[in-house]
């Protein structure tokens, strides 16, 4: 086993976000310093780290220098260029791998590691031109929905068809890009498990929790998932398969539709953690973010056990509609958490926060996290 890297030791995180922000809350708080690359500045990691670079990820340079100031390189974003993770591990190793990172930021290829491991997901076929799509029509049937290969988050670059009058539409915007084409799966719900493993394979998982969404953007996580034990735990085996199968250290969350007839089908993988993960800065003996430090500096794993069940509410840029949220009214409920980016430009969309409740049980959880959002901006129609 390589040496494990200690609080003291400088660690680097490729991207910028609120992901890299929470990571680095814990990494600061174990005694880390922390290095964070971005082509951003003012960044919500940058306002926590030690020192933030500003670089395009495509300076090659600028990331062998980087990576030979740190112990580790993770990242918190998984779309960074192939050719960045590969310069960064000259100088450091990064962690997880550059391949984990390959196969996760295109959806196809994603879709054929599903398909080639045999992992549960719904029928796709790849689409190039019109004619493809005309012929993944037929074979997948309608409705069914169309989605760029590369760069897709929260529903962005995807586009339901449900007759084939929308397919020439769709084409159009695919810009002469690569696509899947995905049967519309019609789901009971959807829910997803984060987990971690570590550089000898040790796992673990926070459970599997449901998530719903508005307008394709996570609104609200609950911690436990009410579903049936069976199901429970044939989520968790799929995701420790996933993860040994891909060979990831650090964390990675999977993504399912569980479907109306109880199967549970692979929506998408995230090598990093997770929106659905966040509860457990508040709610589990160990977060995901301290997780993925300990998974890739080489530490033991910390315990997951959630404390209490738990919501999560995000704060997206719609809230800021009428002017500042009133911070104040969403601190009056006591089991609450606010948590905050520090993003100076509230957009419609834009991940913002969130809200983390604690109570008795999730659904609770997840009216007193929904209660407090709604204060927080009451005169805001969308929520
Ligand atoms: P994605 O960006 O692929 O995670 O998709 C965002 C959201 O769109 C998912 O969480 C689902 O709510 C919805 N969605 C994506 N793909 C499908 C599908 N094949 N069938 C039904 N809903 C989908």
């Amino acid at each position: 086993m390589s040496q494990a890297i200690l609080p003291g030791a400088t660690l680097g995180v490729l991207g910028s976000g609120q992901l890299g922000r929470m990571f680095t809350i814990a990494a600061r708080r174990m005694g880390y310093r922390v290095i964070t690359f971005s082509p951003d500045s003012d960044t919500p990691t940058g306002q926590v780290a030690d020192e933030e670079i500003e670089s395009s990820y495509d300076d090659l340079d600028r990331v062998r220098e980087f990576a030979s100031r740190v112990a580790v390189v993770t990242f918190e974003f998984e779309n960074v260029p192939a050719a960045t993770a590969e310069a960064a591990s000259e100088k450091a190793p990064v962690r997880p791998k550059g391949s984990v990172l390959h196969t996760t930021q295109h959806r196809l290829r994603e879709k054929q590691f599903l398909k080639k491991n045999g992992f549960p997901h719904a029928p796709f076929e790849t689409v190039r031109d019109a004619a493809g799509l005309d012929q993944a029509i037929g074979r997948i049937g309608l409705p069914a929905v169309l989605k760029t290969a590369g760069f897709g988050y929260d529903g962005k670059g995807q586009t339901l068809l449900r007759s084939r009058a929308d397919a020439s539409a769709a084409i159009e915007r695919l810009n002469g890009g690569e696509a899947v084409l995905e049967a519309f799966v019609d789901f009971d719900r959807e829910v997803s498990v984060v987990a971690a493993r570590g550089q000898q394979g040790e796992f673990v998982h926070f459970g599997v929790v449901e998530n719903r969404h508005r307008r394709h953007i996570l609104d609200v996580t609950i911690a436990p998932a009410q579903i049936e034990p069976r199901t429970r735990d044939e989520a968790i085996e799929i995701t420790r398969a996933v993860l040994e199968t891909l060979e990831v250290v650090g964390v990675l969350c999977v993504e399912f539709f569980l479907t109306r007839s109880g199967k549970l089908l692979i929506n998408e993988l995230a090598p990093r953690p997770h929106n659905s993960g966040h509860f457990s800065f508040d709610a589990c003996l160990t977060s995901q973010f301290e997780q993925q430090l300990r998974a890739v500096c080489g530490l033991p794993l910390g315990s997951t056990e959630l404390l209490r069940p738990a919501a999560m509410a995000n704060l997206l840029g719609d809230l800021w509609e009428s002017g500042e949220p009133d911070w104040a009214a969403a601190c009056a409920f006591p089991n609450v958490k606010l948590h905050l980016y520090g993003k100076a430009e509230a957009r419609n969309g834009r991940k913002m926060g969130h809200l983390t409740a604690l109570a008795s049980g999730p659904e609770e959880a997840a009216r007193i996290a929904i209660e407090a959002r709604r204060a927080l901006a009451p005169h805001v129609s969308i929520l």
